[in-house]
């Protein structure tokens, strides 16, 4: 409690008391706890308590960079409340963010973080061995004793965001990425992304940074239900067909070696694997004899037999298995001499060939009881793959047994038990959920019962998307409210949108874009949320995405969420695969890859409207499936009349009691020509 900096809220001892009993006991403890009630502060205060006493370290991991920045504001807030200079933190990303040469040169700016480490090595070498090249914040690192001491210290004391962190860097022409190898072992959190954990080659790196064995670190996971489906992605591996055009490109500029002793030329090898893919999604997601032409464009991915790939390159080249293993290794080393030969010439050090080898090289080791194998048309047929996904997040999850212990958190993870299942956390791991400290009040939830994005009932009934379509239009722009449309996916967003707009949005429309950088997002959000003091304004974005799943909208800036359709994963040969599987391993088929995931979508959206207790709200699921998630969602209600449901919600007196705004508690008018519009068609429906 020493460390807790805050007045206490309902629930946050109960939760610092089991997490220190976790600790004590050397086992993970998994929880969910409502957005925004303060369960990070409060892991933040049981586990400084705990390390601090016992000589261990914490290693914090967060999905995202805005995520760290939270952790490292509660570790300030603490600090400031104890005073207690032991208190270092430092929050660690890769080279992508802080590698200040990088920045300068456009051919590494979109590097790997595999090729920006060859970079980095190379670079650093020759700063050693050269008096004019290499890296200036490197040399000036090595040269500049003193002003490495003054950001040390300056760090320590002020505990800066990673951005801070890489501003004071460049200002004092250090290396950002150094300096903070060098804090380090002198930090008792550590705050990182989730690949410096779960990427065993980096996290090898990290602890050695630290010094410290597994058993003396407490490793805390934020928003823990992204982990499983992260996991699956960094351990699934695909082969495209533009990775092998970009192989061909390689060889014509690099030269064309005979692989295996000289039984078959790269090129040769290279277009037998493009022939293959692209016959392997002729054959089973086109469903096509020889000579048919493509009818369905439903169907985008399909499993294909576990050694079709490699029993096709055996016919086709005519090899044996011994020389495909042979070329496999050739392409390694010549990849990596493609590589050496551009790192010397300054040039980014890829190379294509060196990817296909170590692809081949997993593609035929994996153990197929994790894994299904797929050929995918992606890109509208332009870049078909083949995949082999990862079913079980459990392969890259061994950390959890080497470490003292580990916490589990998020605002959205019912069910824990397919979590900890899914994770292979042992049967025993303590698990908890705690309600919202909110008043419930403060927070209404209606769902409509005459429109779905079901793909069937759109195909029986297209008047359903109108329908739809219009339930959007009049809410947003009937309240003078920023409100959010959450669609389930960029594509559905986009069959609303006609002629370059989306017909009869009155209100001021921000939309977020698939393709958007990071930069441009936030500066779309701020103006969103700006407008939230003013007229309001309407917000289109996806479940599942960066705004629903990591942002903050605190009072004004969020009132009503509408919620387009159920986030059901998209069928597909995937999905099936891991339903299958969960279904075999767990008898949870259904529930744990199909309901759940839909439900912490929903949840997550949602959950952007609450964030304090003052905080009040409403949200719309726009579809009649909705009342399957009432176990998560007890409050919601079904409307018939949403306009004045919100409408009542919005002037009821109890929100005067908790409104956020005295000002424009009063009752709700709408304001704008198109809200007017509205409510006179409204009236004249009654
Ligand atoms: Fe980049 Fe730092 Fe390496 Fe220089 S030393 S190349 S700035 S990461």
């Amino acid at each position: 409690m020493d460390f807790f900096p805050y007045t206490l809220r309902p629930y946050q001892r109960d939760i610092m008391d089991r997490i220190t009993q976790s600790l004590q006991q050397r086992q993970p403890f998994i929880f969910e706890s409502g957005t925004g009630s303060g369960k990070t502060v409060c892991t933040l205060a049981a586990c400084l308590t705990y390390a601090l006493a016992n000589k261990k370290r914490i290693v914090y991991t967060t999905r995202t960079n805005a995520q760290q920045q939270q952790v490292i504001r509660e570790l300030r807030t603490i600090r400031d409340h104890t005073k207690d200079a032991r208190l270092i933190g430092v929050g660690l990303q890769g080279r992508a963010n802080l590698c200040l040469l990088a920045h300068t040169d456009p051919e590494v700016e979109h590097a790997t973080a595999e090729e920006l480490s060859r970079f980095c090595s190379y670079q650093k070498k020759l700063t050693h061995t050269t008096k004019d090249k290499g890296c200036p914040y490197y040399r000036r690192l090595q040269e500049q004793t003193t002003a490495v001491e003054k950001l040390l210290t300056w760090t320590k004391h002020h505990i800066p965001t990673a951005e801070e962190f890489r501003t004071a860097c460049a200002d004092a022409t250090l290396c950002p990425y150094e300096v903070n190898k060098l804090l380090i072992p002198d930090a008792l959190l550590v705050i990182v992304p989730y690949v410096y954990i779960f990427d065993k080659t980096i996290r090898i790196k990290l602890f050695d940074w630290l010094s410290v064995a597994e058993d003396d670190v407490i490793l805390v996971v934020d928003e823990a239900h992204n982990l499983p489906d992260y996991l699956r992605e960094l351990y699934s591996a695909q082969l495209t067909t533009y990775m092998l055009t970009s192989c061909l490109a390689e060889i014509e500029r690099y030269g064309d070696p005979t692989l295996a002793d000289g039984r078959v030329p790269a090129s040769r090898f290279c277009r037998c694997i493009l022939d293959i893919i692209t016959d392997l999604r002729d054959t089973y997601v086109y469903n096509l004899m020889e000579g048919e032409v493509r009818t369905s464009l439903e169907k985008t991915d399909a499993f294909i037999p576990s050694y079709e790939v490699e029993t096709e390159l055996l016919s086709r080249l005519t090899i044996t298995s011994h020389t495909l293993n042979a070329i496999t290794h050739d392409l390694i080393a010549y990849g990596e001499k493609i590589q050496e030969y551009r790192q010397k010439s300054g040039k980014l050090p890829r190379s294509y060939l060196h990817k296909l080898g170590l692809l081949l090289q997993f593609w035929t080791t994996i153990e197929m009881d994790q894994y299904i194998k797929l050929v995918v048309d992606a890109a509208q047929g332009k870049n078909p793959r083949i995949e082999a996904y990862c079913l079980d997040p459990s392969v890259g999850s061994e950390i959890f047994a080497e470490v003292h212990s580990s916490i589990h958190m998020s605002g959205t993870l019912e069910p824990l038990t397919e979590y900890r299942d899914s994770l292979g956390l042992p049967p025993t791991t303590p698990l908890a959920n705690y309600p919202s400290p909110f008043p419930k009040e403060n927070r209404k939830i209606f769902y409509s019962r005459d429109v779905t994005t079901r793909y069937e009932d759109l195909a029986r009934d297209p008047s359903t998307l109108s329908r739809l379509w219009d339930h959007i239009t009049s809410i947003c722009n009937t309240f003078p409210k920023n409100t959010a449309v959450f669609f389930p996916s960029f594509n559905t967003m986009t069959t609303f949108r006609k002629n370059g707009g989306y017909p009869g949005m009155a209100r001021h429309l921000y939309v977020e874009d698939q393709d958007m950088g990071q930069g441009a997002l936030m500066n779309l959000v701020s103006s969103f949320r700006a407008s939230g003091s003013s007229q309001g304004a309407a917000l289109f974005s996806v479940m599942g995405g960066r705004i629903s799943e990591g942002m903050d909208f605190p009072a004004e800036q969020l009132e009503i969420a509408v919620i387009v359709g159920i986030p059901y994963p998209k069928p597909s040969a995937r999905q099936r695969g891991l339903q299958q599987y969960y279904e075999v391993k767990f008898g949870k088929g259904f529930e744990y890859t199909v309901h759940a995931p839909a439900a912490r979508k929903l949840l997550q959206a949602i959950g952007r409207l609450i964030r304090n207790e003052n905080d009040r709200g409403v949200a719309v699921i726009l579809d009649k499936r909705a009342p399957r998630f009432h176990q998560f969602l007890p409050e919601m209600v079904e409307s018939t009349n949403l306009l004045d449901d919100i409408s009542d919600f919005m002037n009821a007196p109890h929100g005067q009691e908790h409104s956020k705004h005295p000002a424009r508690s009063q009752k709700t008018k709408p304001t704008t020509p198109a809200a007017e519009s509205m409510k006179k068609k409204r009236e004249r429906t009654r």
